[in-house]
């Protein structure tokens, strides 16, 4: 698992692995309009997505609920893990360190892995839609991450929309936009680069830091003139405040400008420009990241909650202890898709952890469920590694722990390690050889 003894690869082997299936996952030749496997005579758990949340509850149920039938749905033939993706930028790890195969777990942990587009979740008829055929579901676990709301930058505007995801990405869902970027930064002349970050809450909240020094070490080292200017909507960076300020200060003092307050108000990716409340700014080169939502499927599902005043969250609502929907405890949203769970702190940090372990959790749910039994509550955590610098590799962390406080609800307490030392990125590696470990068969 150790980055030195991988040979990396060029960046379009990543383009390349998310659009290429491997024959054993070549789509079903079915009509969406028929099933899209027969009916088994087992109780079915379908799970769609299998990113980091989906993954784990497939790998977890066959343990957990060996009599249960599990079938995961996703959309890309490989696996490709946005944690370490920044390393890769910049030639930390190679290509095989990121991609894993979906049959390889599917095999090992005895459940089916189907590569297909889902395009609707009927929950009246318990049925999930997808371009292969419909399939039929006792329990549902729906973990399909993020989507990009553009349309608060750009309205309706589709040329606007398309081309800013084109031609500045961000590659914050698993797909063939982590190539673009890498291409980006390694051709990347001199100049101003601009970052935009989305307001809280978003996936992985310090992982645009890391990725700013990671890409101002690489301008650093290889000599070229850039400047990269992180527009921040929040009043300073967090978390791992005073550790990435450091960095910013003593390794990248000429190169890493952090603009808090810049709250977007227009952004013409055309001219180049972005307007803020803390300014205008030109940029040469640019990573647009807009602001983040629950994915797609699970606003189609009706999944998501509602404000006071009725307005949608833009975040699953769903029970903030065991995951599932208030009106269906046999469907469940975990991962990035959820939504606050505490008045105290509001959302679970967007992290491959924490889908990790709700996964983990949701899979003893229904377990408990199948047996009639009354599911008990798992507390979950997280633990998040930044690398922040190359020469020496150092890293800086941040952990979160979380209880129940007397008035019922959920408590967080954030415990930032801002002293960067080589020792942490030596348990990154480990961290994430446990993650992979836990629900890949690598
Ligand atoms: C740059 C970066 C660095 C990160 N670093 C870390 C880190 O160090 N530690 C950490 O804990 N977390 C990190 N994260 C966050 C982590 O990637 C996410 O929190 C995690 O992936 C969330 O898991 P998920 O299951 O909710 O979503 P995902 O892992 O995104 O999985 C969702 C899956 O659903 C699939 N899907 C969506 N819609 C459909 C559809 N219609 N049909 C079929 N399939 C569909 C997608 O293809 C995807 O595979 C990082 C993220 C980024 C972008």
């Amino acid at each position: 698992m150790k980055s030195s003894r991988r040979t990396f690869l060029k960046a379009g082997t990543a383009a390349a692995a998310l659009s290429a299936a491997p024959l054993s996952a070549q789509p079903l030749l079915r009509s969406p309009a028929s099933a899209l496997m027969p009916k088994s005579g087992k109780r079915r758990v379908v799970i769609a997505g299998g990113g980091w949340g989906g993954l784990t509850t497939a790998r977890h149920l066959r343990a957990q609920a060996p009599d249960l039938e599990v079938v995961l749905l996703e959309r890309n033939p490989v696996f490709w893990s946005c944690p370490l993706s920044n390393k890769w930028l910049i030639d930390v790890v190679d290509t095989q360190f990121l991609v894993h195969s979906y049959m390889a777990p599917a095999k090992r942990y005895g459940y089916t892995f189907v590569q297909t587009e889902i395009s609707d979740i009927d929950r009246s008829a318990r049925r999930v839609h997808t371009a292969q055929g419909y399939i039929d579901y006792d329990w549902l676990v729906v973990s399909t991450g993020i989507r990009y709301a553009f349309e608060s930058w750009f309205g309706n505007d589709r040329k606007a929309i398309d081309y800013t995801r084109e031609t500045y990405p961000t590659a914050y869902i698993p797909s063939a936009e982590h190539a673009v970027v890498k291409q980006k930064i390694h051709n990347f002349k001199g100049g101003t680069f601009v970052m935009t970050l989305p307001p809280p809450p978003h996936r992985c909240p310090p992982s645009p830091y890391e990725r700013a020094c990671l890409m101002a070490w690489h301008f650093k080292t290889n000599k070229i003139p850039a400047k990269i200017i992180i527009l921040d909507p929040k009043p300073m960076v967090a978390p791992i405040t005073a550790g990435y300020n450091e960095a910013f200060r003593e390794l990248y003092p000429d190169i890493i400008t952090h603009v808090p307050k810049a709250l977007i108000k227009e952004v013409d990716p055309f001219n180049k420009v972005v307007k803020t409340a803390a300014g205008d700014f030109k940029f040469d080169d640019a990573l647009l990241m807009s602001p983040h939502q629950a994915g797609d499927l699970v606003w189609k599902a009706g999944l998501i909650g509602k404000t006071p005043d009725g307005k949608p969250t833009g975040w699953a609502g769903v029970d903030p202890f065991f995951y599932n929907t208030k009106d269906d405890p046999q469907v469940f949203v975990i991962g990035d898709s959820l939504g606050a769970v505490s008045p105290h702190f509001g959302h679970y940090p967007k992290a491959g952890h924490v889908a990790n372990k709700q996964g983990r959790a949701v899979a003893q749910y229904i377990a408990q469920q199948a047996k009639d039994r009354q599911p008990k509550h798992v507390m979950i955590d997280n633990l998040c590694y930044m690398l922040v610098n190359n020469t020496p590799r150092e890293a800086i962390s941040v952990q979160f722990d979380y209880g129940i406080g007397e008035d019922g609800h959920l408590w967080q307490k954030q415990i930032d390690d801002g002293q960067r030392r080589p020792e942490l990125w030596e348990e990154d590696l480990k961290w994430v050889d446990h993650m992979f470990g836990d629900f890949l068969a690598s």
